[in-house]
């Protein structure tokens, strides 16, 4: 069946996005063309929008509409503390839970699967942060899984050689979940119960 080149094209893109296949592509695709006018439209300007107007922060690499972000700006936060997670969705997470110091966010976590690597992630500008001082606890709390867990070890590694107390958020997540999906209870728990790593 041939269809139109720009409807193939809307499929394909939407297709390379995550935990999209070609099945659920193509129903969104003709969705979107069945749908009023200014419902695509409004998707289209909305993803252009958000796209345009934030940015990576140079200090955490939190996403923000504003460089440095929102939350590195804030002098009213414990500045002696950060917070090492996965993505800007688990900072939103622990926000809603009530933490109040900084983050450092790696942009993923590493990945033999996927190919993905320490060097891919922001490890470096992590371990020179924490040398410049002014941090004096680092608590990693990267998913409870297996990829999370083996990004948390590498860290503990890397950042063993300096003077800062280290620790892991509690095991208080149920197992299979990522901590954008657990409630705020449960993640002020998982920073209240972290434990030191050796
Ligand atoms: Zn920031």
């Amino acid at each position: 069946m041939s269809r139109p080149k720009s409807v193939e094209r809307l499929i394909e893109s939407l297709g390379r996005l995550p935990g999209i296949g070609p099945k659920t592509s193509e129903r969104l695709a003709f969705h979107l063309l069945r749908a009023e006018p200014k419902v695509a439209r409004e998707l289209a300007e909305a993803i252009v929008a958000a796209r345009n107007s934030t940015r990576v922060c140079p200090t955490c690499f939190n996403l923000d509409e504003v460089a440095p972000c929102s939350i590195c700006a804030d002098e009213e936060r414990d500045r002696s503390r950060l917070l090492v997670v996965e993505d800007p969705r688990d900072v939103a997470a622990f926000e809603t839970a009530g933490y109040r110091g900084l983050y450092h966010v790696l942009q993923g976590r590493v990945s033999a699967l996927e190919g993905i690597r320490a060097e891919d992630l922001t490890v470096k500008p992590l371990v020179e942060r924490v040398r410049e001082g002014g941090v004096t606890e680092v608590c990693l709390a990267t998913n409870p899984d297996l990829e999370g867990e083996g990004t948390a070890s590498l860290l503990a590694e890397r950042l063993r050689d300096t003077p800062v107390r280290l620790t892991r958020i509690a095991r208080g997540i149920p197992a299979g979940s990522t901590i954008v999906q657990v409630s705020s209870a449960i993640l002020a728990d998982a920073i209240e119960g972290r434990r030191d790593l050796g």
